[in-house]
This record gives C-alpha cells, sequence and structure tokens, in this order.
C-alpha cells in the first residue's frame, strides 16, 4: 500500500503512525503523542487492592464530571453495560431496551447469557429514543407468569442522533412511576453533550446509572467508565471481577481516558462540523445521496450496481467499511478537513470518471 508511515498533526494533535484516512468508526482513532506521554508516565498500582493512583482519579473525576456519586473503570463499553445491567437486574428479571440497541443487539446477548436477564424490546423513534408508550405496557404485571420488569434502559447517541434533556427527563418519570431503575448506555454521550452545549452531567442527571465510553471519539486506546450511586457501583465492580474484568497496572490505559476527558471532550465539536462538511461535499457528487448527518455520522447511499467500493477508495488511502451500497462514515480526532476534501474528491472519481 502507498499510505503507509506518515507523521501528521491534526488540529494541533500529532501522531507518528502508519495510517489510512479510515471513516470505518470512531474506535480506529489513534493515541497521540501527548497521550502517549502521559502513558509512559502515569503512575500504577494494584487496581484490584484499589491501589493505582491512575484509576482512582480518573474513577472519581468522571464521577464529578457526570454528576454521580461513584465510578467504577471497565475495559469496553459491553463489559460496562453488562456490569450495570448485572446489578440493576437479578436472574430472572427483565429490562426494556431499544429494539435497535446496542445492548441489545451487538452485544452477543449478554444480558441473557450471562446476566440471566431477559431483555423485553421497544420499538425506537427517530431521534432513537424508546416509545414510552410501548415501554409503559411492555411492563409486566406482579404475577408468576411473567420477569420481573426491573430496568429502563436508554442509549445516547444512537447513529450519532441526539435525544433531547426533555425526552430523558419523560423517560425517568416512567422509570419512577413504574419503579425501574434507569440506565444510559452513553458510549457516546460526549457527542450528545457537545451537540446540545450542555455539561455531560445534564445528560446524565435523570439516570441512575451511565456508561461512558473513552476509546470512541474521545481517543483512547482502551476503556469505559460506568457511574452511578455507591451501592450499584460497588455491585457492578463484583460482577467486574466475576466477568474477568478487574485489572492490575491497568493505570497505564485510565491515565490515557483521563487526558481524553481533559483534552478531547470540546474538540468533538470539531468532528461534528466536518461530519457536515464530509455530507454537504458528498452530497455535490453525482450519485451520491446523503441520507442523514447526525453529530459524527454521515450516513451515505450511491446508486445500486457500485460495486467494491471498499477496495477502490482504499487505493486512495481511504478506509471504509460499504453494506451493499450503503456506508457509514464516521468522523473522529484523525480525520480533518483536508482528508474531506481527498474523501470527496476520491469518491467523484470512483463513481463519475
Ligand atoms: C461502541 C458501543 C458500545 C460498546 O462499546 P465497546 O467498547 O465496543 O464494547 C456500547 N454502546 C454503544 C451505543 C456503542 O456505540
Amino acid at each position: 500500500m502507498a499510505f503507509i508511515c506518515r507523521s501528521y498533526a491534526r488540529g494541533g494533535l500529532t501522531w507518528q503512525i502508519n495510517n489510512m484516512i479510515d471513516l470505518r468508526s470512531d474506535t480506529v482513532s489513534q493515541p497521540t503523542e501527548a497521550m502517549r506521554q502521559v502513558i509512559a508516565n502515569a503512575k500504577v498500582g494494584d487496581d484490584v487492592f484499589r491501589d493505582d493512583p491512575s484509576v482512582l482519579g480518573l474513577e472519581e473525576y468522571a464521577a464529578h464530571l457526570l454528576g454521580k456519586e461513584a465510578a467504577v473503570f471497565v475495559s469496553s463499553g459491553t463489559q460496562s453495560n453488562l456490569c450495570a445491567l448485572m446489578a440493576h437486574c437479578q436472574r430472572g428479571d427483565e429490562y426494556l431496551v431499544g429494539d435497535r440497541a446496542h445492548t441489545y443487539m451487538y452485544e452477543g446477548g449478554g444480558a441473557a447469557v450471562l446476566g440471566s436477564i431477559q431483555p423485553q424490546t421497544v420499538p425506537m423513534s427517530a431521534t432513537g429514543m424508546l416509545d414510552l408508550k410501548a415501554a409503559e405496557s411492555s411492563i409486566k404485571p406482579d404475577d408468576a407468569h411473567f420477569a420481573r420488569t426491573r430496568l429502563l434502559c436508554i442509549e445516547n447517541t444512537t447513529d450519532g442522533k441526539v435525544i433531547g434533556l426533555t425526552e430523558l427527563s419523560e423517560g425517568e418519570k416512567v422509570a419512577r412511576q413504574h419503579n425501574l431503575g434507569y440506565h444510559l448506555d452513553g458510549a457516546r454521550l460526549w457527542n450528545a453533550a457537545v451537540a446540545l452545549r450542555v455539561a455531560p452531567s445534564a445528560i446524565a442527571e435523570p439516570f441512575d446509572t451511565v456508561s461512558v465510553c473513552l476509546s470512541k471519539g474521545l481517543g483512547a486506546p482502551v476503556g469505559s467508565i460506568l457511574v452511578g450511586p455507591t451501592s450499584l457501583i460497588a455491585e457492578a465492580r463484583k460482577w467486574r471481577k466475576m466477568l474477568g474484568g478487574a485489572m492490575r497496572q491497568v493505570g497505564l490505559i485510565a491515565a490515557a481516558g483521563m487526558h481524553a476527558l481533559e483534552n478531547h471532550i470540546d474538540r468533538l465539536a470539531i468532528d461534528h462540523e466536518n461530519a457536515r462538511l464530509l455530507a454537504e461535499g458528498l452530497a455535490t457528487v453525482e450519485g451520491v445521496s446523503v441520507d442523514a448527518q447526525n453529530t459524527n455520522m454521515v450516513f451515505v447511499t450511491v446508486p445500486q450496481g457500485s460495486d467494491n467500493l471498499e477496495e477502490r477508495l482504499a487505493k486512495h488511502g481511504i478506509n471504509t467499511r460499504w453494506a451493499g451500497n450503503h456506508s457509514r462514515m464516521v468522523l473522529h480526532l484523525g480525520i480533518d478537513k483536508e482528508d474531506i476534501a481527498t474523501v470527496v474528491t476520491a469518491v467523484n472519481l470512483e463513481l463519475n470518471s
């Protein structure tokens, strides 16, 4: 491949890595040089003994940032959601979840497999919010025939779409009225907060527990955090141990997460702006339609029969994923305006020459 080994700078951040313009996901984002320095110098200890100052610092800071009592650092968003579900629900309980939600669709059925928790799916609206009427009518009566409904689970953002504060608090009312826990899969809560111009804690506020990812648009290599009340987080910490997620000198990656929280939240506005520019640019290419642009994601459709776009764009140094003639392109801190021009030009060349 022609596109190996470049050192590059984006909006004041620098990297020394081998890279293409990678639009497959924001999970591909690479640690910056500054983050690598922080990792190299991180103070560490045995986190299972609660001895790791970098983990303790990160947990305290994340709890503060999200306005909750306590936090637990976990290996992934999947593990974070699972620990939360298992902390809220017992064996034979049920949780209400969007029918396209990550927790239900893309986490291997972990709640059912490892938690013995039954998912009850609920249709989602255009914003990604659950249809609360449908959610309410799915709540089971207290009767031996039924699983016990214990938890209402929301995701923000979903496909880059932002659920606003009013809808989130309507969900809270339903949860409280029916004595359900209220959990947010906030893998990209940071993008929602930046898009709504509110503090991260404003989005977390109505929820008991919130899971956030550090390894997506924030650019940390690994890690998620679950926040919530001390009692639930203690329970989640026990499940994390059982799931094999308690790690030792893990301050090396916690330090990267701390650096990301301190330096990479506000800059998500750049990704949103770049997503808008990419959407506008691609919309000018003949044959391309942009279905939607939400926060840092652009959903693109090209004419039927435009085949091998993955390979053809790779020749231009662009990494994309296609499902038939559709692609979800995701912006992150490794993509700048120049890259967007490159992508628009390459798509035009491949489709129209
Ligand atoms: C990525 C993602 C997760 C899971 O995070 P991993 O770290 O990949 O396990 C959960 N929920 C949503 C909405 C996500 O986008």
